[in-house]
C-alpha cells in the first residue's frame, strides 16, 4: 500500500459501503448476520410493500433507525470526516443508509441510496429530514403519506444524485473504495467509471471479491484500522 498525500491529488473520492458500518455494529443486509435473513425484503422494502401495508413498512424502518441510533460512528469515519475538512478535495459518496457519515461530522455526503433519516413525498416533492429521532413524520404538509427516501428493490436511484456522483468521478485521480461487495448496481460500476477517467483505485475490504481485480491496490483489512495506518499520519501534519 502506497503512502498517501492527499494534497497530491486533485480530487479523492471515497466510495463506502455497508462494510465501512459494519465495525459500527450496523447490520449488513446480505451475509451472515444479514437483515435479509430474518426479513423477507418483499414484505418490507420495496413500493408494492409499502402500498400493500405501509404501517408493516414504517415499522420495519422504525426498528432500524432504532438499532442504527444505538451504534456509533467509529475511528474511520472520523478520520474521513477530518480529512474532508483539512483537504477539501475529498467528496464521500456512500451506499450506505444509516447516516453515520453525518454523524461523524462529514458535510455534503452524495447518499447514492437515500437515507433512513428522510421521508419523502411522492406527491409534491418534498423531503423531511431527522437525524435524531426514531420517529419521522408520516405526513407531508400537503396532505400526502411520506414514504422513506430509500431506494427500494424496484426503485431506481434519483437522477439528480446519480448526475452529480457521475460528475464527480469524472475528474476523480484517486478512488477508495471501502467495505463493498460490488453487487448493487449501478454503484457497482462506480470503480470501473474512476478507472476509465484515470484514478488510481485503492480498494479497503477484510476480504477479496470478485471486482478486487480491477484495484491498484488492495488493503486488506478493517476499515478504521486501514485508514488509520493510510491517513493518521496526515492528520497529526
Ligand atoms: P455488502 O453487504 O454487499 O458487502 C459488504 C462488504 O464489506 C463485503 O465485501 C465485506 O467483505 C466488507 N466488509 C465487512 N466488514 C468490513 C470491515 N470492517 N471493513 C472493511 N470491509 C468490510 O454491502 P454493499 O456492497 O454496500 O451493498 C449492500 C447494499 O445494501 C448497499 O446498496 C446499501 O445501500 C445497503 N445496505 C446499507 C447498510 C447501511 O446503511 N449501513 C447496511 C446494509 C446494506
Amino acid at each position: 500500500m502506497p503512502e498517501i498525500s492527499p494534497a497530491d491529488y486533485d480530487r479523492i473520492v471515497v466510495f463506502t459501503g455497508a462494510g465501512m458500518s459494519a465495525e459500527s455494529g450496523v447490520p449488513t443486509y446480505r451475509g451472515s448476520g444479514g437483515i435479509w435473513h430474518e426479513y423477507d425484503w418483499e414484505a418490507f422494502a420495496c413500493q408494492q410493500a409499502f402500498e400493500t401495508n405501509p404501517h408493516k413498512v414504517l415499522a420495519f424502518h422504525h426498528v432500524r433507525r432504532k438499532a442504527v441510533l444505538q451504534c456509533k460512528p467509529h475511528a474511520g469515519h472520523f478520520i474521513l470526516s477530518q480529512l474532508e475538512n483539512k483537504y477539501k478535495n475529498i467528496n464521500i459518496i456512500t451506499q450506505n443508509i444509516d447516516g453515520m457519515h453525518q454523524r461523524a461530522g462529514s458535510g455534503d455526503v452524495i447518499e447514492l441510496h437515500g437515507s433512513l433519516w428522510r421521508a419523502r413525498c411522492e406527491q409534491c416533492g418534498k423531503s423531511m429530514e431527522d437525524y435524531t429521532g426514531v420517529q419521522l413524520e408520516k405526513s407531508c404538509v400537503c396532505g400526502y403519506d411520506l414514504r422513506p427516501a430509500i431506494v427500494w428493490f424496484g426503485d431506481s436511484l434519483d437522477e439528480n444524485i446519480l448526475e452529480e456522483a457521475l460528475g464527480i468521478m469524472e475528474n476523480c485521480d484517486l478512488f477508495i473504495s471501502i467495505g463493498t461487495s460490488g453487487q448493487v448496481w449501478p454503484a457497482a460500476g462506480f470503480p470501473m467509471a474512476a478507472k476509465q477517467s484515470g484514478a488510481i483505485l485503492i480498494e479497503i475490504n477484510t476480504e477479496a471479491n470478485e471486482t478486487s481485480h480491477i484495484y491498484d491496490h488492495s488493503c486488506r483489512g478493517k476499515a478504521g484500522d486501514v485508514l488509520m495506518q493510510v491517513f493518521g499520519l496526515w492528520l497529526e501534519r
